[in-house]
């Protein structure tokens, strides 16, 4: 039974960002009755800039919430395959494995399983949210709206952080991810594939539709170079032998690719002025460990169980739900982040992956590890 009572503008709980965090929590709340309004900027479907590899550790989870993935014939990925910048080659069985599934078709199935549920949606931008006499307001452009608790499901960055005053919002941000999808026939479906660049690395696997997914993340330093991403592609990724022959046997599906600027990975904190901090806006996860999708959705679990526990036990205050939302998210989440960097800069380092990657030949198990520190167990 929820504490606070939906009338017109007023809601238990509003969540800010329709991606997957957002729609997890709500797809959750509102399985439990509890009124629900998400505001989210852009309509359903659209792709979005990801490596679209989701990691097994979400599916007992996502069962619990009913979420179906039957509709789609899905890739199962379990194996690894990963290459330095001049093309050496390494090859490995993921333990957990994953499914390749399209942001498009993932997104957009949670929005209609949290409609079905009866969440709200409002496709509109949120300009502000205010927590005054225990309570927040919501602001849109033109309207506002209230409720008991809000979650920050927003992304990775946004004008709200700079209204928010979240401290990363000034630190530079150095990163530009760029997505399209590619008709290649024989790229098998089991395989993830992860190449290294000058200044970044590339991710390849197989999609929902067959088509084969490839996304990038470069440095600004590297690309701006070329400052375009065709030329980039072409000059700095396609140096890499295995990206060479991807691109030159493979058809591009998207008239151009995708690109998004100011990739952040900076700490950030998961509860702030109130709000209840998920996913990347929570703090994103280095592309390359594959499970940035994984974490959110997490996260987005440990806010949904500690929200329906502060509205059930009424002798718990709002500083107790933060205090325990911010202790199980650092528990959970915390040393892979941190393992997450250090990766990344191993892997941009030329010679330090190299010497890595010989080590590895050597002992494959260390792979294995660095996996598992920086993948969770199956949620359930
Ligand atoms: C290059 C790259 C490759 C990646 N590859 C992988 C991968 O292969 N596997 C993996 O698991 N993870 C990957 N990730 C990470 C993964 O994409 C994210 O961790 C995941 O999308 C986080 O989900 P989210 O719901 O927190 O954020 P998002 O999916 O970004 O959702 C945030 C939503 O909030 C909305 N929004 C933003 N501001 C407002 C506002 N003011 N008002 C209303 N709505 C707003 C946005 O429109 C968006 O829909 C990758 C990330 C990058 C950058």
């Amino acid at each position: 039974m929820s504490k606070w009572y939906k009338h017109s503008n007023n809601f238990d709980v509003i969540i800010v960002g329709g991606g997957l965090a957002g729609l997890t929590a709500a797809i959750h709340l509102s399985k439990l009755q509890y009124s629900v309004l998400v505001f989210e900027k852009n309509s359903y479907p659209h792709h979005k800039v990801c490596g679209e590899y989701v990691s097994r550790e979400v599916i007992p989870y996502l069962d619990t919430l009913d979420v179906s993935f039957n509709q789609f014939s899905l890739p199962s990925i379990n194996q690894l395959k990963i290459s330095t910048v001049d093309g050496k080659l390494l090859q490995t069985n993921l333990p957990l494995g994953g499914i390749g599934i399209s942001r498009y078709a993932f997104d957009n199935l949670f929005y209609e399983k949290a409609s079905e549920n009866n969440a709200q949606f409002k496709f509109d931008s949120v300009k502000d949210i205010i927590f005054s006499n225990n309570k927040f307001t919501v602001h849109t452009k033109d309207e506002e709206f209230s409720a008991e608790i809000v979650i920050g499901a927003y992304g990775k960055r946004d004008q709200l952080d700079k209204q928010l005053k979240r401290k990363f919002i000034d630190e530079k941000s150095g990163w530009l991810g760029v997505k399209a999808h590619y008709h290649l026939e024989d790229f098998p479906k089991n395989m993830v594939e992860l190449h290294s660049f000058n200044g970044g690395y590339a991710g390849l696997s197989k999609t929902e539709t067959g088509a084969v997914n490839c996304c990038y993340l470069a440095s600004y330093k590297s690309f701006k170079k070329e400052r375009n991403v065709e030329a980039f592609t072409k000059n700095t990724v396609a140096k890499n032998p295995c990206l060479n022959d991807f691109f030159n046997n493979s058809h591009p599906i998207f008239k151009e690719p995708m690109a998004i600027a100011q990739v952040s990975f900076s700490e950030k904190k998961s509860v702030h002025n109130h709000i209840l901090m998920c996913g990347d806006t929570a703090g994103l996860i280095h592309p390359l460990c594959g499970n940035g999708m994984a974490m959110a959705i997490h996260s987005a679990k440990l806010a949904a169980e500690e929200i329906d526990s502060y509205f059930k036990n009424s002798a718990q205050s709002r500083a107790d739900l933060e205090k325990s939302y911010e202790k199980r998210w650092n528990r959970l989440f915390k040393k892979r982040l941190w393992m997450g960097r250090r990766l990344q800069s191993i892997l941009l380092n030329d010679t330090l992956s190299k010497s890595v990657m010989t080590l590895i030949t050597k002992s494959p198990w260390l792979l294995n590890k660095m996996i598992s520190a920086t993948h969770g167990k199956p949620i359930v």
